[in-house]
């Protein structure tokens, strides 16, 4: 689904994103206000269950953003699409406001910094998935984000060996803010692994060899 500012691949068996993927650079940061309104989407196909903000009400999780309310404080409109339901998946408090919420704040420092940044977030999933709400909605057992920091400008194409990637896989469990988000590092093949996917597809196979497999460096 390209929902404009971010696309995403809805897992409709598990009522939540494969992934979400945006850009950020500052041109995104603004001073739109978080708006705080989070809408079921209307834009899935006709028959998928519409998970609603009440399916997470007193289920233990949070609401939590793969794309970042405030990496679109650009204008109104991004800010507010960001609240849309297919945007969150179950977080527990303890890991959206804690090294979850610092790795978000640090794309942001970067892009502040003046970087160009390409963003991949989502959960990682058991087989048989804890589910909450009416909707059933998956509960993720870790969520993951996978980062490449470039120059403005800069696009697939200019990926080198030497180009700075972040990736994190941070456990939905109790006792996650115990450690600094960085220590949740890993390679973005752990990732690939762990998730099924094949990130980065558009650099070339040489490359990717390379900067998946190290532990991010930046
Ligand atoms: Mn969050
Ligand atoms: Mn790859």
């Amino acid at each position: 689904m390209d929902k404009g500012s971010y696309v995403l691949s809805y897992n409709p068996g598990r009522r939540v994103a494969n992934w979400v993927s945006w850009h950020l650079d500052r041109s995104l940061l603004g001073s739109a206000r978080r708006k705080d309104k989070f809408m079921a989407d209307d834009a899935l196909p006709p028959g998928f269950v519409r998970v609603t903000s009440s399916d997470y009400a007193h289920s233990g999780y949070d609401r939590g953003h793969l794309c970042p309310s405030a990496d679109r404080s650009d204008s109104d409109a991004d800010n507010a699409t960001t609240f849309l339901m297919t945007n969150m998946h179950p977080q527990l408090h303890e890991l959206n406001d804690g090294p979850w919420g610092d790795a978000e704040e640090h794309e942001r420092t970067l892009a502040r910094q003046g970087k160009s940044l390409f963003i991949i977030a989502g959960g990682v999933f058991g087989r048989s998935p804890k589910t909450i709400g009416r909707a059933a909605v998956a509960v993720p057992d870790a969520s993951f984000k996978v980062m490449v920091i470039l120059e403005p400008g800069q696009r697939a194409g200019d990926v080198t060996a030497s180009t700075p990637t972040l990736a994190v896989i941070m456990p939905n469990q109790p006792g996650v803010s115990r450690k600094r988000w960085t220590e949740y590092a890993v390679s973005i093949d752990e990732v690939e692994r762990v998730t099924g996917y094949d990130y980065l597809s558009s650099v070339s196979a040489a490359v990717q060899q390379v900067i998946e497999s190290r532990v991010g460096s930046e």
